[in-house]
């Protein structure tokens, strides 16, 4: 039985984090001595379908919505797909959460969700996951003959593995009973859950006009902006950038926290960030124990000197 992974794709693209996931199920799919395939669904063009085999997928399966289907039926497609997959490999994103548990209930698949190595033992497979908000790490063993592990974004090295893909159409027509009447899309030029460095802020930073500095740092540092939730909820900042136990789980390689204070629940999101500085004029925040390096100063003073040290370097 070969192994699947779900290749997700933004905008006709893969993601970064859907290499990371073929190169897990690649390294997996080699352990279990079988062949590796992919599929996705939307729409993508043959070219970037193709990529899929640059990390080892040996097919792909392209799932045609012809009308709006959501997650129900996706998933639907994915577990109808005309081949035996023993292990289902996805990047633990939105879209995970919404297709894995259905595919767990449909094929009576162990789950586990943000998985951080690959499978030590695979008969029966037993892997690392982050636990309690990446305080812990678990060691589980997942005893049904099929398992869907969902790859924390940034815990696996990207490798390729160039092999000849098979691309096959697969049409579904099914319909949603579920409608979506409005969506706005999120306005960041990176993608939060994939950004190796975040400048994030918070009511530190005390009104929405004083997120030009914050934007200008992270034009420069070419990273993604986040905030915490009470930023958000007051409209200083859109929804999609809230992070924390309520918004996104976030795990860049720098993670730099300006005006937060570090509440439990904001650190909930941001723990497994590789290294975390916090900016904070009270030296008795709670983020500073989080954090890596600190910096107990003024906002307004540290970001702009950061920001001329910054250009300085690059010019
Ligand atoms: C069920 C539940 C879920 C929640 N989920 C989330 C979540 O997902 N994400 C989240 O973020 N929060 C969440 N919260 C809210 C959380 O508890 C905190 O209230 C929130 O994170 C605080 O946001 P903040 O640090 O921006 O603001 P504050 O707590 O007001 O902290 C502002 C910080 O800025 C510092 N500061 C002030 N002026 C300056 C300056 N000039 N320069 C530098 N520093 C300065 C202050 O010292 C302070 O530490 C949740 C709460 C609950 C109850």
């Amino acid at each position: 039985m070969s192994v699947l992974v779900y290749t997700e794709n933004w905008n006709s693209k893969f993601r970064k984090s859907t290499f990371e996931a073929i190169t897990y199920a690649y390294d997996l799919s080699k352990k279990l001595n079988t062949n590796l395939i992919a599929c996705t669904s939307g729409k993508i063009d043959e070219h970037e379908l193709k990529k899929a085999g640059k990390y080892g997928a040996s097919k792909i399966y392209l799932i045609k919505n012809t009308k709006k289907a959501q997650g129900k039926e996706i998933s639907d497609s994915i577990a109808n797909l005309p081949e035996n997959f023993s292990h289902i490999i996805f990047s633990h994103t939105h879209t995970a959460k919404v297709l894995a548990p259905r595919l767990s209930i449909k094929l009576n698949a162990s789950l586990v969700s943000n998985v951080i190595g690959l499978a030590e033992e695979t008969n029966p497979i037993k892997v690392k996951r982050n636990a309690f908000s990446s305080k812990a790490i678990q060691t589980v063993i997942l005893n049904n003959e099929k398992s869907i592990l969902c790859i924390s974004p940034n815990s696996y090295m990207v490798k390729e593995n160039p092999i000849n893909i098979e691309i096959e159409s697969i049409i579904d027509n099914s319909e949603s009973k579920i409608t979506v009447k409005d969506q706005e899309k999120s306005s960041g030029k990176i993608s939060l859950s994939e950004a190796d460095i975040i400048v994030s802020a918070g009511r530190g930073l005390k009104g929405p006009e004083n997120w030009t500095m914050i934007e200008e740092l992270a034009d420069l540092l070419g990273a993604a902006t986040a905030c915490s939730k009470p930023v958000s909820d007051i409209g200083w900042r859109p929804h999609s950038e809230h992070v924390g136990q309520t918004g996104i789980t976030v795990s860049p390689n720098l993670y730099i926290a300006i005006g937060i204070s570090g509440a439990i629940q904001h650190l909930a999101g941001v723990n497994s960030s590789k290294t975390i500085v916090a900016i904070n004029t009270d030296p008795e925040a709670p983020f500073f124990k989080a954090a890596d390096y600190g910096i107990v100063g003024d906002a307004f003073k540290v970001v702009p000197e950061l920001l001329n040290e910054l250009k300085k370097q690059i010019n």
